[in-house]
């Protein structure tokens, strides 16, 4: 797919890549071969019918492709975007075996694109009112799912969102670079067309508990994401310039701190930067870095490349940037100058020994291998807990070790009755399309229970 060359990218927050023309999507879309047991399906969170869209594109039935799409997934253009398709549909397409795979993820971007670009986009059927209220906690990925899913039922949806814009992650985390945010807004603006109430700045367990919109709805979904971000635990971390990646991301992103001053929020534009981590956030973060105009960006993990939990196309893009990757590197204390101000970060240098749990082998320090490098910002990116003020106001909620709302895997029902949970509030940190998929099995559960109750004319 065309991109941005980096030498110009790192100069702007505009989109790296730049989609495919009509020609492009044809010519990869007729690539599909069409097998008979379409195994790309099953490696789709939320079941969209892949053979069925890519082939309407190849016949260039464009209109057809969004239809499809648009059947499993409100989001197209965000998961065209951002989901690891080379874990999931591309991994397990049969081309793959021999070459690469139908790039399946950017051509569902190029149908969501190619519809925006016609105006306004399709809208499905809405079912006759069945009279029974929804509240959904949150407007990320999970919420918006369950929100689209249960609209069309006929059901009335409304969403509380604690900030003033919806997306949840995906407006004030992924940045501009890479889902640019008019996409999420018309995304979004969609999902509001079909009927779904949204309230903002409506903080759930502050503004109202969850006990109190139980006396107003008839079920409710918790889809309040892992908000809550880890630490280093290391002295030195309440420095000034040491940021998580949390709010380092969130100034830029939804804050636009890049424009300031004319917008409100600063920050600091440093000349070198250290970004602990090595997922997709911290990829982010280092690239934003580099864009706020550091000298030097660099990614210390203590791991090595072949460990990155990133995306690879996320890691390709980082190095062709100019970001630095100082791997088998555990920071372990921040220094600050006289002001305040970090001006220098202590490392041990690292070996990789037997796997651990997780399965990939465990970094392990070299003794009297520290060494002091100059920084004058950090960003941690090393994880996040699930957001904790409703579990904190919401007692009866059985939560789980990690902090996360304990709910069924199949339907996303919790510990207390008429409440369902899914997305990231529940497994942690994860991803969009998972997200999603949590919150399209809560929504067939809740309609279900919906449906029940007014059958017995509740
Ligand atoms: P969220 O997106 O976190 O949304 C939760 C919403 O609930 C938020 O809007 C929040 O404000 C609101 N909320 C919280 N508490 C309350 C409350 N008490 N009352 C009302 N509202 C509340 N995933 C990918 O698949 N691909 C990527 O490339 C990728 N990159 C990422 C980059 C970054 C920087 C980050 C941080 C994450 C990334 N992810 C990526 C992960 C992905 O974005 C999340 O897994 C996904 O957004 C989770 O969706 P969610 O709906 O569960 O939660």
């Amino acid at each position: 797919m065309p991109k941005q060359t980096p030498e110009e990218r790192i100069r702007n927050f505009n989109e790296v890549a730049l989609g495919f023309t009509p020609e492009l999507a044809i010519e990869e879309a007729s690539r599909c071969l069409e097998c008979k047991n379409s195994p790309c399906m099953g490696g789709c969170p939320v079941e969209i019918n892949i053979p069925d869209f890519v082939k309407h594109i190849a016949e260039g039935d464009f209109k057809s492709a969004i239809k499809v799409l648009k059947e499993k997934n409100a989001l197209p253009a965000v998961c065209g975007r951002v989901c690891p398709q080379e874990e999931q549909c591309e991994k397990v397409c049969i081309l793959g075996k021999k070459m690469e795979p139908v790039a399946i993820g950017r051509l569902e971007r190029f149908a969501a694109d190619w519809e925006a670009a016609q105006g306004t986009p399709e809208r499905p059927q809405i079912e006759p009112s069945t009279g029974k209220k929804i509240a959904v906690i949150g407007a990320g990925p999970a919420g918006l799912t369950v929100a689209s899913d249960l609209i069309v039922k006929g059901h009335e949806v409304t969403i509380f969102e604690a900030l003033h814009e919806p997306g949840g992650v995906l407006i004030y985390g992924i940045p501009e670079f890479r889902l640019p945010k008019a996409i999420v807004k018309r995304e979004m603006e969609y999902v509001q067309s079909l009927g779904v109430k949204v309230y903002y700045d409506f903080v759930v367990g502050r503004t109202k508990t969850v006990y109190r919109l139980l006396d107003e709805f008839n079920a409710i979904f918790v889809g309040s994401g892992a908000g809550l971000p880890w630490f280093m635990g290391i002295p030195g971390e309440n420095l000034n310039g040491v940021f998580s990646a949390n709010e380092y991301l969130t100034r830029v992103n939804l804050m636009k701190g890049y424009l300031f001053p004319k917008f409100d929020t600063p920050i600091k534009r440093p000349c070198r930067v250290a970004v602990f981590g090595g997922g997709n956030v911290a990829m982010d973060s280092a690239r934003t870095a580099l864009r706020l105009g550091a000298d030097e960006s660099h990614i210390v993990y203590r791991r090595s490349r072949e460990e990155l939990p990133a995306r690879l196309e996320e890691v390709e893009n980082a190095e062709e940037e100019g970001v630095i990757f100082d791997f088998l590197t555990l920071p372990i204390r921040m220094i600050g100058d006289e002001r305040g101000w970090l001006k220098g970060i202590e490392c041990l240098k690292m070996e990789l020994g037997e796997p651990d749990s997780s399965g990939r082998r465990k970094p392990v320090p070299i003794d009297g291998s520290e060494f002091i490098v100059d920084f004058d910002a950090s960003v941690c990116a090393i994880g996040n807990s699930p957001n904790p003020l409703i579990a904190q106001t919401t007692p009866e909620l059985k939560i789980g070790k990690k902090g996360n709302i304990e709910a069924d895997e199949e339907t996303g029902k919790t510990s207390m009755d008429r409440i369902w949970a899914g997305g990231d509030v529940v497994t942690g940190a994860a991803t969009v399309i998972n997200a999603m998929g949590a919150g399209r099995k809560a929504a067939r559960s809740i309609h279900e229970y919906l449906i029940s109750l007014k059958n017995q004319g509740l």
